[in-house]
């Protein structure tokens, strides 16, 4: 069995290299080659021929294909659909903004959490992704787009805390000076409340921006909502929230899709306000995306909601919605060109129509 080789760390390259016999620099000149893409070992140039045929014998290079391209007419965003190695899929997505460019990422084929609203999670859960397959999204997206990427979320498909270890790691390499060298400051990771790995993530205490999907104050709607709400209520969840803002000193951004008349009551932004109390986060609203399998609607109080916690202390801002026409929104990513390609043209033509509306 060969060794994927882009999903090690700089010191694990360097113990291979060590067992090979081989000078320890080398592991820094192999990382830096596969932090720029390359695809093979043969394009390792400044490695001897035959260290080149005795690394391609023992390990191998992910090198994601790409199955479809959409670019939004509206706003630039670049929808991909990759082929990964094992032929199943998953979506990323190139965002434009003044500040600079935003990758939104996925960490597994699928998902399993179920939240109802979500078209990540409708055709079930596959597999996690590996280190690799995750930083190959951010590395093929800015060859391909020829646009340098200065921020990222991982926020596509998949619950990167169900994936821990590899998100971990894939965070490593990612921040690496020798590799893409974005910042923590510079990425986001969102995750529907699981409240263990937070506790673990929270003893990493790293920089970067944690966001947490909540869409309900009270455990009723949050229940029916989100089913991992079941093992966890609102309340655990948010006093595991404070304890990672008291560890870190990182402040939470709260994810809340206002959808009509399930979570946008005046009572649920005056539960929402009681619930940050005492820790300094911020709320992010999102105008429900609507996904064909789904009844839910937007919600109309968008305006009156994000007022309501504005006056009384809460900071709330909304979620600019791009790439709607290429149904690259939130909660609007796949993992299937077998429903992916149809099930687009359903999505958009829904889209359509409620523009129209
Ligand atoms: N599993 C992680 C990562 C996905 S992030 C999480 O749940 O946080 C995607 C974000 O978009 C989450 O906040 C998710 O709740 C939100 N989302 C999902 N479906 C949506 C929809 N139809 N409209 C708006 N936001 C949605």
């Amino acid at each position: 069995m060969k060794i994927d080789i882009k999903s090690l760390n700089m010191q694990e390259l360097a113990l291979q290299f060590k067992a090979l016999g081989e000078p320890s620099f080398r592991a820094k000149q192999v990382f830096i080659w596969l932090h720029k893409g390359a695809a093979s070992f043969h394009e390792m140039t400044n490695l001897s021929k035959p260290l080149r045929e005795t690394l391609s014998a023992r390990y191998f290079i992910t090198v994601p294909t790409v199955e479809r391209k959409l670019v939004s007419k509206l706003d630039g965003t670049i929808k991909y659909l990759w082929r990964l190695k094992d032929g199943n899929c998953i979506e990323t997505v190139l965002m434009k903004y003044r500040h600079g460019n935003s990758i939104c990422i996925s960490t597994e084929v699928g998902c399993k959490m179920g939240c109802v609203f979500c078209a990540s999670t409708q055709a079930g859960f596959v597999r996690r992704l590996a280190p690799s397959e995750i930083l190959d999204q951010v590395l093929f997206t800015q060859l391909d787009s020829g646009e340098p990427i200065s921020n990222i979320v991982l926020m596509g498909i998949g619950e990167p805390l169900d994936n821990y270890e590899s998100v971990l790691r894939f965070l490593e390499l990612v921040n690496h000076p020798d590799g893409l060298n974005i910042g923590m400051r510079h990425i986001s990771l969102s995750t529907c409340g699981l409240v263990e790995q937070i506790e673990r993530l929270a003893q990493q205490d790293l920089q970067l921006t944690l966001s947490v999907s909540l869409h309900a104050p009270d455990d009723e709607t949050r229940s029916k909502l989100l089913p991992i709400n079941r093992a966890a209520g609102v309340e655990k969840l948010m006093s595991t929230c404070r304890a990672y803002f008291e560890k870190t000193g990182r402040r939470i951004s709260f994810e809340y899709a206002l959808i009509d008349g399930v979570n946008d009551a005046p009572w649920q932004a005056d539960l929402m306000v009681r619930r940050l109390r005492g820790m300094p986060g911020h709320v992010n609203l999102i105008a429900l995306n609507d996904i064909a399998e789904s009844p839910l609607k937007p919600s109309r109080r968008m305006a009156a909601f994000q007022q309501q916690l504005e006056e009384r202390g809460v900071t709330a801002t909304v979620r600019r919605r791009l790439g709607l026409d290429i149904a690259a929104a939130c909660g609007q990513l796949r993992r299937s060109t077998l429903f992916g390609g149809n099930d687009r043209e359903t999505q958009v033509k829904h889209n359509e129509n409620l523009a129209k509306n």
